[in-house]
């Protein structure tokens, strides 16, 4: 992933977060996932007066770019708080490991972000090719 790679997809979690539906929490989020062809999908948290049907950022993320036929990822962007570096809810770990998304950008403001490994954010993930005839392999 080169400079310019991280730079349009913090951005693109940054403008994503503008469109934020979070009238609950207040708390605004934006993401962006690249693919390894390229493509940028972005996504914001849409909450819901029935919290559990809400949806997180990275989460609807991915799910556009799967939606679009995408697979395979580099990274994911993920923008919170102003000033602080938001990271993946577990929901949102599991997902990320589910598509072997490696890296996640937790971004604050243009240019201000940190990148976590995603095995460090969720180690020993679940994954359901770990488990044959009901066995479970390393
Ligand atoms: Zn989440």
């Amino acid at each position: 992933m080169t400079e310019t790679d991280i730079e349009k997809l913090t951005e693109e979690a940054l403008k994503a977060r503008e469109k934020a539906y979070a009238p609950y929490s207040r708390f605004l989020v934006g993401a962006a996932v690249l693919t390894e062809s390229g493509m940028i999908f972005t996504g914001c948290n849409v909450e819901n007066a029935a919290f559990g049907c809400s949806l997180c950022a990275e989460r609807n993320a991915v799910g556009s770019a799967v939606t679009a036929g995408q697979r395979c990822f580099l990274a994911l962007a993920v923008a919170g708080g102003k000033d602080q570096y938001a990271t993946p809810c577990g929901m949102c770990r599991q997902v990320l490991a589910e598509f072997h998304i490696p890296q996640v950008l937790c971004v604050k403001q243009k240019g201000d972000y940190k990148i976590l490994k995603t095995e460090d954010l969720l180690p020993c993930a679940f994954s359901g090719s770990q488990i044959r005839n009901g066995v479970i392999y390393e």
